[in-house]
């Protein structure tokens, strides 16, 4: 009934629609997940370990501005908002690297890209053969002897089960499964819906006897090209909600063509932006159902909940066109991070976190939660505890890296440093390397280069970044597997936008 209704008729009625939609979708929802808590009695009377569950749910390419709980007035998201208002909300998260696997796995062990070394090289290889050396991009999964926080969990006598849903995200191209005892993934296919992940631990769930999880949750349909069917997909078609592109912007139209037929840049590039916004609405009522159909099964009294996004999308600012990865701008390096604690594990009030803080501090901060042991610790995060507690300070500045630019030239990787306020990047280009310096807390857009006013912060900041750099790689060249890529593979990472044609 909702395809035959046509556009024209559509906008003139959109707010209704929005209503109905919205109203629909939600209902759909709330019925999958009261169908399937019949396991709620039984898991709950054999569960005996007191500690908590640990549910950490990772959203592919979602920028904070694109929630109602970081101040979007047009985007529904109430379930994110919800948690929001009950737990923590920080403000000036950054990821290490706005790159799929490289910051996935900075949350996973707590290192830079530099030193669990999962990232974007270029590697230089000699053909004896031929006398020749030739050069390639590839990206290194994570090694199996990095220590994860799965593996850490697994240790300590949790359940440590995944759900993922992108095809970069499959043990074979990321390593992410390391430390997982049950990786539900699907390696034949590029996406899979976040309902089908929740099935999957859902499964799960029902085998479990009296271990606490550790449970992470990777949802792919925000990610390009926001692959969202149903009620939602319709949603913020009206264009009045978004119109950000410059009348004179030119841009390649091929990115979008299979997102829209519509000829009009301007209207074309509107709806693109709208069906990511739908994406993310999408993701929402998904988050609902992890905390109705999972959470609850388990115990609402004893649960962290995370909830964060590896990176989030350049929507045509900064030169990034419906993409992330190379440069290293807010839109897609601070990202969204929710803290929810349940009702026994303290703090319970409300808190908005406004230090700049990092991924590689989560595993750290939790750890200091549940009390473990940090000695010998060679983690590079610190726990952020003080900070929710009201106890201390902190204070760290934050490494950024992007993915190698150039094919022909070593070392052409854009790098930057955050330390409240500033940020400084350092950006290659074909003939130059850029510095740019903003003040984010007066130009959280980061218009305006301050690089000719500031020598003296820039050279602090240059110190800084030389120093986090330095961190040593904990894999040696000699560990670096490669898995040359078939071309299937290239096909379903070219069609995710990876890889140049
Ligand atoms: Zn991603």
């Amino acid at each position: 009934m909702i395809e035959r209704v046509g556009y024209h008729q559509y906008r003139l009625s959109a707010h209704l629609w929005l209503s109905s939609i919205f109203v629909f979708a939600y209902a759909c929802c709330l019925l999958v997940g009261l169908g399937s808590c019949s396991p709620k009695d039984k898991t709950e009377s054999v569960r005996v370990d007191p500690r908590p569950n640990i549910f950490l749910i990772t959203t592919d390419s979602v920028r904070s501005d694109f929630l109602g709980c970081y101040g979007n007035h047009w985007i529904k998201t109430p379930n994110m908002d919800q948690i929001s208002r009950k737990g923590h909300t920080f403000t000036a998260m950054y990821n290490q690297s706005p790159y799929t696997v490289p910051a996935l796995a900075s949350i996973m062990t707590s290192l830079y890209p530099q030193q669990h070394n999962a990232r974007n090289v270029l590697l230089e290889q000699k053909n004896t053969a031929t006398a020749t050396i030739s050069s390639e991009i590839v990206d290194l999964p994570l090694q199996e002897k990095v220590k994860t926080w799965a593996a850490f969990m697994k240790e300590r006598g949790y359940t440590t089960i995944a759900s993922v849903g992108g095809f970069t995200v499959t043990s074979a191209f990321s390593g992410l499964n390391s430390g997982f005892m049950y990786y539900d993934q699907a390696t034949d296919q590029l996406f899979r819906s976040g309902e089908i992940l929740i099935d999957g631990i859902e499964r799960q769930l029902a085998a479990q006897k009296n271990q606490p999880l550790f449970c992470w949750l990777h949802f792919f349909d925000t990610h390009f090209p926001y692959q969202v069917e149903g009620p939602c997909s319709l949603l913020y078609q009206d264009s009045r909600y978004v119109s950000i592109l410059p009348k004179d912007c030119q841009y390649d139209r091929t990115r979008i063509q299979n997102i829209t037929n519509e000829q009009n840049p301007v209207t074309a590039v509107n709806q693109t932006i709208a069906r990511y916004a739908a994406s993310i609405s999408w993701i929402d009522t998904q988050i609902a159902q992890v905390q109705r159909r999972l959470i609850r099964q388990l115990s609402p009294k004893r649960n962290f909940m995370i909830v964060t996004s590896d990176h989030g999308e350049g929507l045509i600012e900064h030169f990034e066109f419906f993409d992330h990865g190379l440069q290293l701008y807010n839109t897609t390096t601070r990202v969204p991070c929710l803290f929810s604690f349940g009702q026994q594990v303290e703090p319970h009030n409300s808190q908005v976190i406004n230090h700049v803080c990092r991924h590689v501090d989560l595993w750290p901060t939790l750890d200091d939660y549940l009390g473990y042991s940090r000695a010998q610790d060679d983690r590079t995060g610190r726990s952020m505890k003080p900070i929710l507690d009201g106890t201390g300070v902190f204070s760290e500045p934050v490494l950024l890296e992007g993915k190698v630019v150039q094919a022909k030239v070593p070392e052409t990787r854009n790098e930057a440093i955050v330390s409240d306020p500033w940020k400084l990047m350092i950006t290659h280009s074909e003939n130059e390397v850029r510095e740019s310096l903003y003040d984010l807390n007066d130009d959280p857009g980061e218009l305006l280069d301050l690089a000719g006013k500031q020598s003296q912060v820039i050279k602090e900041l240059k110190q800084s970044l030389n120093t986090l750099k330095q961190l040593k790689s904990e894999i040696d060249d000699s560990d670096v597997m490669l898995t040359s890529q078939d071309e299937d593979t290239k096909d379903k990472l070219r069609s995710l936008g990876y890889l140049g044609d």
